[in-house]
């Protein structure tokens, strides 16, 4: 008999047997049963035999079933029957657990279609295994609770909430909508919810309404970004507006006019100033637009909140009646976000965070087909490689790695860092344990007590993993 190429030890290889697309290979356990598991008693007698078909690992581009010849034994001291324990195979399916690992992996990065074909099974065996999988992810995943969390929107085949953690520019969650509901309950299982800070949102109402209510401490913040694009949507409006009341030959020399007129005016060349300049001249509603758009935006240029609130003041007076249609969602979104808009002159929130979520929008619509919204949620927050660890220190996190009996740890110095690898224990969280090759990480002092954090999925990296197509 070949060495066993099952590469598992608790079973013996009895015979193989192949056609194009398939193994199928005879195996036993090793082990015998020594003691009945119903009274423990040692006196054991065959009972018959049945042959269990599992499905495992592909192998050379083939379907691989093992045919597993299992033993029934009849107790002498109770009477009762029994089969041998299989080592090795999932308790809920007939595979092993190596695949249905393997499978829940493969299908944070891939079609369960392309999964089910290279493995010989249906998509619906795909589906619940990677069902499984993620449950057990999330028991071990926990990310931060962010103490500046922002809640936006992205579109996943639908609008989708997404919550981040503004300091570390990672995500931490996705909601399957925006509705208050959603919202709240997600914030109210929330571990430490209580020491959320600042909650950074674009101007919607349920995430409002659902913050207030379930964490009533934390300041709600409007980040710059969401207010200054009314602006420009205001300008917008009077701009096409115009151009709808003009004929073909004028239209023409507005050549540019939106790429313009959205600029900022520090930012105009020459050229641009002097077209600026003349369609100001021929259409006043034009210039006013674009200096309402100016002025609006000048508003951030305060130093503090009592002048951003004075200077917007002043800014609504100075609305001509002619445009005042065009400005109105701003006067309105300003009168209900008031206190929220105006906490940014507090706590400005990071543009790097805005910028980059930016970027994420703009990305994501190339996921999305073919998934449903719990496989792409998976497949963003489990995606490997793209979660964000800062070494800290807590005291909880301390005692509970104390307790970690299994936990070892072995470190080597290398110049100017440590590398460290770990089994076990917290990065056991990280890795499936069937994982062959604990992957090393770096410390970024020299305290080798310090307890890993997982601060969620790192927005840059989740990008760069997207545009690669690897996701
Ligand atoms: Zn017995």
């Amino acid at each position: 008999m070949p060495a066993n190429i099952l590469n598992l030890s608790c079973y013996k290889v009895l015979g193989i047997r192949e056609n194009e697309h398939d193994y199928h290979i005879d195996i036993e356990a090793v082990e015998t049963p020594t003691s009945c598991p119903h009274c423990q008693s040692i006196h054991l007698v065959g009972f018959g035999r049945r042959e269990q078909m599992v499905k495992d690992l592909p192998m050379h581009a083939r379907h691989v079933g093992l045919c597993i010849d299992t033993r029934r034994f009849r107790c002498r001291t109770c009477a009762r029957t029994f089969y041998e324990a299989l080592p090795e195979i999932d308790e809920k399916r007939l595979m092993t657990k190596r695949l249905a690992q393997w499978m829940g992996k493969q299908a944070i990065k891939r079609t369960f279609a392309s999964i089910a074909e290279e493995v010989g099974c249906t998509e619906f065996t795909v589906r619940a295994v990677f069902g499984d999988y993620v449950n057990e992810l999330e028991k071990t995943i926990r990310f931060e609770t962010p103490k500046w969390m922002g809640i936006d929107e992205i579109h996943l085949i639908k609008p989708r909430g997404v919550i981040a953690n503004i300091q570390n520019n990672t995500l931490v969650e996705l909601l399957p909508n925006r509705n208050k509901d959603t919202v709240a309950r997600f914030l109210y299982h929330l571990e430490g919810k209580e020491r959320i800070q600042y909650v950074a949102m674009d101007m919607w109402t349920p995430s409002r309404d659902a913050v207030r209510a379930v964490i009533p401490q934390a300041e709600i913040v409007v980040d710059k970004f969401h207010v200054v694009r009314m602006a420009n949507d205001a300008m917008e409006r009077v701009r096409k507006s115009l151009r709808e009341s003009l004929t073909p030959k004028q239209r023409r020399g507005l050549m540019h006019d939106r790429f313009v007129l959205l600029k900022r005016e520090r930012d105009l060349n020459d050229k641009e100033r002097l077209n600026l300049d003349g369609w100001t001249k021929n259409y006043p509603e034009l210039g006013e637009a674009y200096r309402l758009k100016e002025q609006f935006f000048g508003i951030y240029d305060a130093k503090s909140l009592d002048e951003a609130q004075a200077r917007f003041i002043q800014w609504q007076k100075s609305i001509p009646s002619e445009i005042a249609n065009a400005f109105a969602d701003i006067e309105k979104a300003w009168g209900n976000w008031t206190m929220p808009i105006l906490n940014y002159f507090d706590h400005p929130v990071t543009n790097a965070y805005t910028e980059s979520l930016n970027s994420l929008i703009r990305v994501m619509d190339r996921l999305g087909r073919g998934y449903s919204f719990d496989a792409l949620r998976a497949k963003i927050l489990f995606a490997e490689g793209a979660h964000k660890h800062k070494l800290s220190w807590s005291k909880f996190e301390r005692k509970e790695r104390r307790q970690s009996e299994q936990e070892f740890v072995a470190m080597y110095a290398l110049p100017g860092n440590f590398k460290h690898f770990k089994m076990g224990g917290t990065f056991a969280r990280m890795t499936p344990e069937s994982d062959p090759e604990p992957k090393p990480y770096i410390l970024k002092s020299t305290d080798s007590e310090k307890p890993e954090k997982n601060y969620g999925v790192d927005i840059s990296t989740l990008i760069r993993i997207i545009e690669n197509g690897e996701l």
